[in-house]
């Protein structure tokens, strides 16, 4: 009879930990995204730094400031 019970706790701790594991996976994900932003910290168009204050601002900028306007207004340039 009580086994029933036991059943059901072993059944609600394992999509517990199935939750937790999803969790940390997307935490992970996360951090990987703001570290590879931050260590490259360069423009992907003309290399130079993207800057502190952009970066802070906008951590998944990409391009500084110059070619983001540029990059902005199309290809028909
Ligand atoms: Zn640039």
């Amino acid at each position: 009879m009580s086994r029933g019970f036991r059943d059901a706790d072993e059944t609600q701790a394992m999509s517990d930990q199935a939750v937790a594991d999803q969790i940390e996976r997307i935490l992970d994900r996360g951090r990987d995204d703001i570290s590879v932003a931050s260590a490259e910290g360069r423009c992907v168009d003309c290399g130079d730094e993207i800057g502190q204050e952009r970066l802070m601002a906008l951590p998944s900028a990409v391009r500084c400031v110059r070619c983001q306007a540029g990059w902005e207004k199309g290809p028909g340039r």
